[in-house]
């Protein structure tokens, strides 16, 4: 039996995805073989690359003048490739709004000149700070900033304004649950496991007019030019995970694309924090213009009912609703292939314990 699973990571993948995988497991296409044992340098790897980059450029509305890359190493890997890549003044702005976006200021800083120009830490990162052209310094790389921030549930409600600078932007914890305007982006960077397919695959999207910027010291496999150059193919990829992110893609296309799956997803968040706000028993201490629609925290009155809310929630199939360490009670990521019964089911379990508890 399938369960609900609410984990922040690696996440609930489209059902209709896995029965595809299954069904040509054993022999992908003729082949043979599965896609986990073929080369990627073969007419059906090929294909499937191909095809990876269409769709993610197509359900993305990415511009022509930006490169899309699939590469392995997760987001953290890119923490590093960032500062090495962009590099014509070794200097860089931070925004910390999170845990993640935290790591990543500290792999920066092993190389240059990178501050951290505004923090939410203030208010245990229950806020996006805000944010305006006077915020950064002149003559840096790019600013960066995590516009989704799983461990603490908020989000960016608008693109900040950083003048001529490129945004750098980690995605991983929204990318295609929304839609983006990429042209306001300088480089987007996501870790496939929560929105786009299994832990493997990070996506790269980077405006080509930033490429060749790199260190002379960067290593050739954090090098995007060289990736790019390759067409993610420089050295074995992940070819399973980036198969299932092209299986992802084809299924958001199928379902009206990101705008569409946008629509539920609105209403799948709105469902628990409708939950959270009409009762006293629940509270989620998010500024609600920063709401996050892909991970939303929440406790009930003590230690203790969280712990007993997380197991009797197991027993009906509703997984994995421990919050991160360092927030504590429950947290409920509820991505694109979360189906909105599982949240319905969520929403009626907690006012189920609301009454029994309060
Ligand atoms: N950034 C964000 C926003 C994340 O949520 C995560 C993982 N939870 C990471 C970076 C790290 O990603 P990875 O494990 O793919 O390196």
């Amino acid at each position: 039996m399938r369960i609900y699973n609410f984990s922040a990571g690696p996440g609930m993948l489209p059902e209709e995805v896995l029965a595809e995988v299954q069904k040509k497991l054993l022999d992908y296409e003729g082949s043979g073989m599965s896609v986990m044992e073929m080369s990627h340098r073969g007419k059906h790897y090929e294909a499937i690359n191909a095809e990876a980059e269409a769709l993610l450029r197509e359900i993305m509305n990415i511009p022509d003048n930006y490169a899309v890359i699939f590469v392995q190493g997760g987001a953290t890997m890119q923490f590093e490739a960032i500062p090495l890549n962009l590099a014509k003044f070794c200097a860089g702005d931070y925004v910390v709004t999170g845990n993640f976006a935290e790591r990543a200021y500290k792999e920066a800083v092993k190389f240059g000149d990178y501050k951290e120009v505004a923090s939410s830490a203030d208010r245990k990162h229950t806020y996006i700070p805000e944010l305006n052209a006077s915020t950064f310094r002149t003559n840096i790389d790019y600013v960066h900033i995590c516009y989704n921030n799983t461990i603490f549930g908020t989000k960016f409600d608008k693109v900040p304004d950083t003048g001529d600078i490129p945004i750098v932007a980690d995605m991983s914890s929204c990318i295609l649950s929304e839609e983006y305007d990429v042209s306001k982006f300088g480089v987007i960077y996501a870790g496939a496991q929560k929105n786009a397919g299994p832990a493997g695959a990070t996506i790269v999207i980077v405006r080509k007019d930033l490429l060749g910027n790199e260190r002379k010291n960067c290593p050739t496999m954090l090098k995007w030019s060289t990736q790019v150059k390759e067409k993610s193919l420089y050295n074995t990829p992940p070819c399973f995970s980036t198969y299932i992110c092209m299986l992802v893609f084809r299924w958001i296309k199928k379902n009206g694309g990101v705008k569409a799956i946008n629509t539920i997803n609105k209403k799948k968040a709105k469902m628990l924090y409708d939950t959270i706000d009409k009762s006293k028993f629940y509270s989620n201490k998010v500024e609600k213009a920063y709401r996050s629609i892909m991970n939303v925290p929440f406790t009930t009155p003590s230690a203790e009912l969280d712990e007993k809310f997380i197991k009797e929630a197991a027993a009906e199939g509703l997984t994995t609703l421990k919050g991160h360490r360092l927030v504590g009670g429950m947290r409920a990521s509820i991505y694109n292939a979360m189906p909105t019964h599982g949240v319905e089911k969520l929403a009626e379990f907690m006012k189920k314990f609301e009454k029994e508890n309060k």
